[in-house]
Formats: C-alpha cells, structure tokens, sequence
C-alpha cells in the first residue's frame, strides 16, 4: 500500500526541515517543488528560466506548469510505495490536480500535515535560513546552525543565502501564502485529512508531535 503526506505551512513554517525527520522515518521520496525549481534553474532548463522571474517575485510559477512538474516526478518509480510532498499544492487548482495524479496511480492523499507558525516567528526563520548548493538541506545561524559555518552538515557543500528569502521577497512570499494557499487549510479540514501542528516550537519538539500526530497506516 502507497502513503501520500503534503506538508502545508507557510514559508519558512519547517517543512522542509521536518520532510527530512519524516522521509528517515518513514521510507518516503521527499518531494519539494522549491527544490525541483532551483535545480532546474541552477541548470538553466527551460523549467528553470520559465520559473525564475516568478520566484525571484515571490509569485507563484503558474499551476499548469507546476502540475507537470509535480506529475512527472511522482510517475517515477521510487514514489512506488507513495511520497512525502512539501510546497504543493499551493492553489485549490493544484490540490484538484493532486487528487487527480494519485487516483491515476492508483492511490490517494492520506493525510495533509499542516505545520502552523505565527508570522513574527517565519521572518526570523527565513532571514537567518542558510541551504546547502548539492541537495537543499537547510540551517539556520541561531537555530540550527551547521557544525562547521557555510559547510553542510551532510554532504559537505556550500551553503547560501537564497534570494528570495530578502526582506522584501519574504512579505510578498507571506501575502501570496496567504491570499493563494492558506484556503487549502480549510480545504482539507472539511475533508478531514488535515493533521495541525504547532509549529512554534523547537525543531525536534514539531518532529515529535507530527510523529505522534501521523495517521495510523503511514509508518510502514
Ligand atoms: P520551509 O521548508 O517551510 O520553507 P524550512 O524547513 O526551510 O521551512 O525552515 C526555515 C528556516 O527555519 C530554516 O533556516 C530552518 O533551519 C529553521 N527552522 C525550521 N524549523 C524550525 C523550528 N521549529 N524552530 C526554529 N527554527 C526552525
Ligand atoms: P519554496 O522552496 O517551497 O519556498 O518555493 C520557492 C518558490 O518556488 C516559491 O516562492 C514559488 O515561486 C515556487 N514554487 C514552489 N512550489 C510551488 C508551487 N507548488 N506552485 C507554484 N510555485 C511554486
């Protein structure tokens, strides 16, 4: 039997952080649309250039192209058993769309991991955010700062500062979160997949309550 996980949060609420808790604990392909965006975009595909000017906006790449994106990925075969999926859906248009992908292959959404974060606490986050340039693992200088400064932890690459996480990117980022992709919260509450987490806490005290908080059937 396949699990399906999306984690849902605004950005800098720890989703990627916590992706990487759960893919350990669980078996699961971590899928960030972030993520698949800066490769391509380090690759200069035409993804990437087609993505670059709505992500150095804050916007949203538009949902046609990200649902290709989002589909293709999950058509591959390590997403067999299922795939924790962090950043989409964004847009009710995607989480239509996600419904739609996972019934062709076969399975379905299990549950919707919404890490919730006031919005003091998510511009601290991001500001002090560092990501490494090999597999986007991510640091923070005061809250989880890397062993050695701009080295990472895990494979020994470079760490940066990403561009979209300047000042002024972050509020459109927060505004767009909002007005495009807080509906979803009520979305998947009416249809009772929505797991809420407080997600002020200390990295591994959220690692611990999603763990506990897992619907039955995800730890295989
Ligand atoms: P998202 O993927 O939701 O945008 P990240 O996982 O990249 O968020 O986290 C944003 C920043 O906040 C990173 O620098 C990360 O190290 C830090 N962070 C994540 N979770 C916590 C937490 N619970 N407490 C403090 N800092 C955190
Ligand atoms: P993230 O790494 O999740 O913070 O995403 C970085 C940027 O990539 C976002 O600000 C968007 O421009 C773009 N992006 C990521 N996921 C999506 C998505 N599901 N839909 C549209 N744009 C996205």
């Amino acid at each position: 039997m396949s699990v399906y996980l999306v984690l849902l949060g605004a950005p800098g609420a720890g989703k990627g952080t916590q992706a990487k808790h759960l893919m350990e604990a669980l078996s699961l392909p971590h899928i960030s649309s972030g993520n698949i965006f800066r490769e391509n975009l380090n690759k200069q595909t035409e993804l990437g250039k087609l993505a670059q000017t709505f992500i150095s906006d804050g916007q949203l790449v538009p949902d046609d192209v990200t649902i290709a994106m989002i589909r293709e990925r999950l058509e591959q075969d390590d997403c067999t058993m299922g795939a924790m999926l962090d950043g989409f859906p964004r847009t009710p248009t995607q989480a239509e769309a996600l419904d739609v992908i996972l019934a062709d292959l076969g399975g379905e959404l299990d549950a919707v991991l919404y890490i919730k974060v006031t919005q003091e606490i998510l511009v601290r986050r991001l500001s002090g955010r560092w990501m490494c340039r090999a597999a986007g693992h991510v640091f923070h200088d005061e809250f989880n700062p890397p062993l050695v400064p701009g080295v990472c932890d895990y494979d020994g690459s470079e760490l940066y500062q990403r561009d979209d996480d300047r000042a002024e990117t972050v509020a459109e980022r927060i505004r767009v979160y909002i007005n495009q992709t807080a509906p979803l919260i009520d979305y998947y509450r009416q249809r009772g997949l929505l797991v809420e987490v407080d997600g002020d806490q200390s990295i591994e005290a959220v690692a611990d309550t999603l763990m506990a908080a897992l619907p039955e059937g995800a730890v295989q």
